[in-house]
């Protein structure tokens, strides 16, 4: 089919702004009329170094990031999953450090505090469990406090965020970062908000450091940078192609890294060093050869995003679309089963649902999947983990195509005898 008659709902890569793919067709063969494709372009040279200051000050607009230098923005390359591992690295680093220097550079006074050092994880779903996986294998379980296991709160599945007065937060003290996925894409659960108990005081010492994993909302909504150490997310599905990975950092954290040498002496792991933040920093994420084709597609994208409303108008449409879905499922029980029931939780991006069983033993899930597709609505499986329906809103995903996608689901429930 020609891209026109297809909707397209699939969890990442996602789709991408018509405009923005045919700008950058041509742009590969001749970017600017300089006689050279943009991939061909080198990552050093002054065009490449213009498409990336533009594409972190169109990501800072967006999230209302103040130029004040308290954040950074980097572009890295390795996906989502090598975060999970850069923050260990870094804010375990960050916390040495800050000890090493307040004890007056004393070794066994750091070893000592390190006894009862942790990186705590909220666990909503799959990707934080791997994230709470990875830094187990880096620094040993003893090191990882898991201060939520929303499986633990119901019935060993995913769905829940559980309230948080049954959190079981460490001290502050001992806390070298505090990681939540904000959405999780396979088990669809969104955090509503920032959580409180996550919150520090301003100016407080012994701040709770807070890592977000947005790669699947991401510019889907306001966010408060402020409250965050690290923000992470990869471009491919709300911000572009697959190959780059936005990290938002404070500063702070940048300039207060310890030497391979103390860390070795504390039988810590040492940052790959395309892992390492601080380095990304000062080389401006050039230190090796990057993707500059995929930065350039983000950039445009977002300066997209910036002149239809940026993240407001934004936030507003991703509401009105997955209550839509949401809707015809929660109308159609008979049909339809919500995996998410608490409402509260509900992911704006990623809705996930499953078919009942026919009364007649039908399977109705292949039967909705096959005629869906004969009606060129593509990607609403559910992750191969989970099984099930998945439709994901993503910000390049048009209203008029979800609407497509709800009439075919009430028309789907219609014919198997209930009325809209
Ligand atoms: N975090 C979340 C929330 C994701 O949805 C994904 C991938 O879908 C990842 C992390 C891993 O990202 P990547 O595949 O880019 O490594």
């Amino acid at each position: 089919p020609a891209r026109e008659q297809v909707s397209y709902f699939g969890a990442g890569p996602a789709r991408l702004p018509t405009s923005v793919l045919a700008n950058a067709s041509a742009a590969l063969l001749n970017y600017n009329n300089t006689g050279l494709g943009i991939a061909e372009h080198s990552h050093r040279s002054a065009l490449s170094s213009n498409i990336l200051t533009q594409a972190a000050q169109y990501f800072k607009t967006l999230l209302n990031i103040p130029n004040d230098d308290s954040y950074t923005v980097i572009f890295m390359q390795g996906g989502g999953t090598t975060q999970f591992s850069s923050v260990v690295y870094n804010l375990v680093g960050y916390w040495v450090e800050r000890r090493l220097r307040k004890h007056g550079g004393d070794l066994e006074k750091v070893r000592a505090d390190l006894k009862d050092m942790k990186c705590e994880y909220l666990l909503t779903g799959g990707w934080s469990l791997k994230a709470s996986q990875e830094a187990a294998r880096l620094l040993g379980d003893e090191h990882v406090s898991i201060v939520i296991d929303a499986r633990k709160a119901n019935g060993g599945k995913w769905g829940i965020i559980p309230e948080e007065k049954d959190w079981s937060l460490v001290e502050k003290k001992d806390s070298a970062l505090a990681y939540f996925c904000d959405n999780e894409t396979v088990d669809g659960v969104e955090f509503p908000s920032f959580p409180n108990a996550l919150e520090s005081a301003e100016g407080e010492e012994d701040e709770r450091l807070v890592i977000g994993d947005m790669s699947s909302n991401i510019l889907s909504r306001p966010v408060d940078a402020k409250k965050y150490a690290v923000i992470f997310a990869g471009a491919q599905k709300n911000i572009g192609t697959t190959g780059i990975t936005i990290v938002l950092i404070r500063k702070s954290i940048l300039d207060c890294q310890p030497s391979p040498v103390t860390l070795r002496a504390l039988n810590l792991p040492i940052p790959p060093i395309m892992m390492h933040y601080p380095t990304l920093a000062s080389s401006s994420s050039l230190y090796n050869t990057l993707p500059i084709f995929d930065v350039y597609i983000a950039g445009e994208v977002m300066s997209q995003l910036l002149t239809s409303g940026g993240v407001a108008a934004i936030a507003a449409a991703a509401e009105r679309k997955s209550s839509s879905v949401y809707e015809v499922i929660d109308k159609n029980p008979t049909v339809f089963t919500p995996v998410i029931t608490d409402t509260r939780v509900r992911s704006r991006m990623n809705v996930c649902f499953r078919l009942v069983k026919g009364k007649d033993g039908r399977d109705l899930e292949k039967q909705f999947f096959e005629e869906a597709e004969k009606k060129g609505l593509l990607g609403i499986k559910g992750h191969r983990s989970v099984g099930g329906g998945r439709i994901s809103c993503y910000n390049a995903v048009g209203e008029e195509e979800v609407a497509k996608l709800v009439a075919f689901m009430k028309e789907f429930a219609t014919k198997q005898g209930h009325t809209y």
